[in-house]
């Protein structure tokens, strides 16, 4: 089996942007990509518009050309095939990568469901979008609890309960009562998050102040039934009734996969990987964190606009290393 340069993990837009710096530098490579290409994107809402406009999103030296200034997910999803298909990236699609091991000390050994791979230097770009953040309470497995959302359509004349106040919640809340949900909120905090765009506050706010979205603030949902949820807040123990609960509460890293990868993960709030911020090394030799991964749990830090310089840090470095590599 040969001892490729370097294994890219996860072909998210971080993954693309790393594969396509390793591309320039002449690098022996492969994007392992348990799913389809960016598949996190492809599993946003269907109807979704990024808040970035398409400009601040650019890689690769290759224009994002929207119809707005900000684009959607099938732009973007066209955007990120281009670029693949480009820069001839190469990526062995569905294929979840399981565990990796140091192997003689000169090399890993990345097994997957498919195969195994050797490799001197390998990066971490598995998102945050596998995972989600749990309420913890009773009939959160019922088949009417989503914690994905895909499209309004489904909600249509139904009784919905939207958890959570932050930018996918309000944006959820609001594409489905505009196609004609009966939309209520259930948000622990005594207002709309104070960072959500401010294109999208004024309108849930003024919806809620009109009654057309029912919220309920400073409150929590203490358990799910087949026709009702059962809401706690300042006017006591409420039960409403319910058809689906979309639970927009967020989402984390997969921590069992980074461990299974061997990354230190310390055992705090934030749970940040340990890795050096400058160079994005781990504690691993010649093992890289790049894109949102790299926040922990602070999910709403580190986005595709504020990471895309990942990339290039790490080649630089794997470059600078590439003497000590063959003997580390
Ligand atoms: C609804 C929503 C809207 C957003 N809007 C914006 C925006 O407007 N602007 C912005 O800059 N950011 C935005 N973000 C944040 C950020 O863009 C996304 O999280 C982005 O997808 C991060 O890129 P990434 O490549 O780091 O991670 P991801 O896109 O999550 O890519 C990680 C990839 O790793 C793969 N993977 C995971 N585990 C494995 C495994 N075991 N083996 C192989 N592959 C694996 C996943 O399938 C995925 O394709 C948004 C996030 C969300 C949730």
């Amino acid at each position: 089996m040969k001892i490729l340069d370097l294994i890219i993990i996860g072909g998210g837009p971080t993954g693309i942007n790393c594969a396509i710096s390793a591309e320039k530098a002449g690098l022996d490579y492969v994007v392992l990509e348990k799913g389809v290409l960016v598949n996190s994107i492809y599993n946003f809402p269907t109807n979704m518009t990024f808040f970035s406009t398409s400009k601040l999103l650019e890689i690769g030296d290759t224009p994002f050309i929207s119809h707005g200034d900000k684009p959607t997910r099938s732009e973007a999803l066209e955007y990120y095939r281009r670029l693949h298909q480009a820069w001839k990236v190469k990526t062995h699609l569905y294929e979840p990568v399981l565990k990796m091991e140091r192997q003689d000390n000169s090399h890993y050994l990345v097994t997957t469901t498919k195969s195994q791979y050797r490799s001197r230097s390998v990066i971490v770009s598995t998102g945050f979008y596998d995972t989600p953040r749990l309420l913890n309470i009773p009939g959160e497995d019922l088949k009417k609890v989503k914690h994905y959302y895909d499209d309004a359509h489904p909600y249509v004349d139904q009784k919905v309960l939207v958890i959570g106040a932050a930018n996918s919640a309000c944006d959820v809340a609001l594409e489905t009562f505009y196609k004609g949900a009966q939309v209520t909120m259930a948000i622990r905090e005594n207002e709309i998050y104070s960072k959500v765009k401010y294109w999208i506050r004024p309108n849930i706010e003024n919806r809620i102040k009109e009654g057309s979205i029912k919220a309920y603030f400073n409150t929590t949902v203490k358990e799910i039934r087949t026709k009702e949820v059962v809401l706690e807040g300042p006017e006591g123990t409420i039960v409403i009734e319910n058809d689906f609960v979309l639970a927009m509460t967020g989402y984390l890293p997969n921590y069992p996969l980074l461990q299974n990868l061997g990354l230190e993960i310390p055992d705090d709030k934030d749970k940040i990987p340990i890795h050096n911020p400058d160079t994005l090394e781990t504690t691993l030799p010649n093992v890289y964190l790049a894109g949102v991964v790299c926040a922990g749990m602070k999910t709403s830090t580190l986005f595709i606009e504020n990471t895309r310089d990942h990339g290039e840090i790490i080649i630089q470095q794997i470059l600078k290393n590439k003497v000590q590599l063959k003997t580390f």
